[in-house]
């Protein structure tokens, strides 16, 4: 069986954040890298911001089953062409997109699931998470050995939170302050699908350490491989499958009649 091709995507820690450096040494990539590169079935890929093409050439993103993206302070330097082949590549080709932490924020997150309400609750304290399971049946869950697992340290992000409402919700979880939010959720986007997961601010070593994060992860990445389902070849007007003798306006199919040496090849169709 082909393996699964995993780009993990980051977009580089400053010196300026002394904690996050200690925390991630070789950046949020690596460390996420790390342990999906345990699991057999995967074939990683690291890649960051700092690099050529904002480290997603077409070539890369082509060779992308699965892309999973942790942003925080820059999102606004990624490039809108990269942005579009990201949403694109999910639409089309069905490519897993794994946001992690802040990257609804990001313009591809932004693009798929639409903008989520601006001033979401945040606390960078370093408290205790408690991850509630919410739906026992999803794969994403399998192997949780209980229906909540703890975070030591991690970021608060409190409801209302803005998260557009999702297709199916696999987590919420509890902030040791008090509040909520709904950490996992997956949605649908053309061919493709995309799950949040909010544990994971930069200071705190969630991804290095947790271990059922790391199995969230690691099952969301085999989750989010695509579907390999038909691509559309055709948009707009369209010839009729079947003949339609009564139609009110016979001329309109002879006009798509007409076009249809103008329809696109298969693979060039864009939403
Ligand atoms: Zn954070």
């Amino acid at each position: 069986m082909n393996k699964i091709k995993v780009t993990v995507w980051s977009e580089g820690l400053p010196e300026s954040q002394p904690h996050a450096v200690k925390s991630y040494p070789n950046d949020i990539n690596a460390a996420v890298a790390d342990f999906l590169r345990n699991d057999p079935a995967l074939e990683v890929t690291v890649s960051s911001l700092g690099m050529d093409e904002c480290g997603l050439s077409q070539n890369l993103i082509d060779n992308t089953d699965v892309l999973v993206w942790w942003s925080h302070l820059y999102h606004s330097q990624v490039t809108d062409e990269t942005a579009e082949r990201i949403v694109t590549a999910v639409l089309q080709r069905g490519m897993g997109f794994l946001i992690l932490h802040s990257g609804l924020f990001s313009k591809a997150g932004t693009m798929l699931l639409g903008r989520c309400g601006a001033g979401g609750k945040f606390r960078e304290c370093g408290e205790r998470t408690r991850v509630w399971l919410i739906n026992r049946a999803h794969p994403i869950v399998e192997g949780l050995e209980e229906d909540w697992f703890d975070i030591e340290y991690d970021e608060m992000y409190g409801e209302p939170f803005g998260i557009p409402t999702p297709d199916d919700l696999i987590f919420v979880s509890w902030f040791q302050g008090g509040e909520v939010l709904r950490s996992g959720a997956v949605w649908n986007r053309g061919a493709g699908r995309v799950f949040y997961f909010q544990p994971g601010h930069e200071e705190f070593p969630v991804y290095s350490e947790n271990k059922s994060v790391q199995k969230v992860i690691t099952n969301a990445v085999k989750w989010l491989n695509p579907v390999r389902g038909p691509i559309p070849v055709s948009r707009g007007e369209v010839d009729a499958l079947e003949s339609i003798p009564n139609a009110l306006f016979p001329e309109r199919l002879e006009r798509v009649k007409s076009k249809i040496s103008k329809r696109p090849e298969p693979g060039l169709y864009r939403l």
